[in-house]
């Protein structure tokens, strides 16, 4: 197991259209998993932070995603495959450019269906903070990050600045109707 330097914001592989896992079972992508657990939990050890981590951000231009909210969940070709009609507003952050928050819109709740490393196939639904998560998660698979998202006046704030002007409770408002279609490469 090896863990890796995280690829930051300019890094070309963080914009790369990351190949599907036609072998989820395979010991490559144990390997890769592997490794994303233990450089997630290297950051966790150093930073206190850290739900998830992509393949790309450290240099796997796979489709695979680790999460590790309440227990380790590794997500083999996620996808989200429908959206619910709110939208929330949401100061994200992301481990390539750690030292700032970007303000996305999000979708309030997701479809989402992946395989696991059996190679079995699961749908479920998300909200709230782990719908954003996995939003923000397999859009690094599509080579497409936070700041592409950027929404609202005044939208990229660095992380000093932020602690200064805001506090926890700024970082998402509550859901409200979608007006636009603003997540129509998604359907
Ligand atoms: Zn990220």
């Amino acid at each position: 197991m090896t863990i890796h330097r995280i690829r930051l914001l300019g890094d070309p592989i963080l914009r790369t259209k990351c190949a599907t896992i036609s072998h989820p079972g395979s010991a490559a992508v144990r390997m890769i998993v592997d490794d994303l657990r233990e450089t997630l939990r290297d950051w966790q050890s150093r930073f206190g932070t850290g739900r998830a981590i992509a393949a790309p951000q450290i240099g796997a231009p796979v489709r695979i995603v680790y999460v590790e909210m309440d227990r380790p969940w590794p997500l083999i070709n996620p996808e989200i495959v429908d959206i619910g009609t709110e939208d929330f507003i949401v100061w994200d952050d992301c481990f390539s450019f750690p030292n700032m928050l970007v303000r996305v819109q999000r979708a309030y709740r997701v479809r989402l269906k992946y395989q696991d490393m059996r190679d079995a196939v699961h749908e479920i639904e998300l909200d709230g903070d782990r719908a954003e998560l996995i939003q923000h998660e397999v859009d690094h698979l599509d080579g497409v990050l936070a700041v592409d998202r950027a929404h609202g006046t005044d939208p990229i704030c660095l992380r000093e600045e932020w602690n200064r002007w805001y506090t926890s409770n700024d970082r998402c408002t509550t859901p409200e109707l979608r007006t636009e279609h603003l997540h129509s490469n998604i359907l």
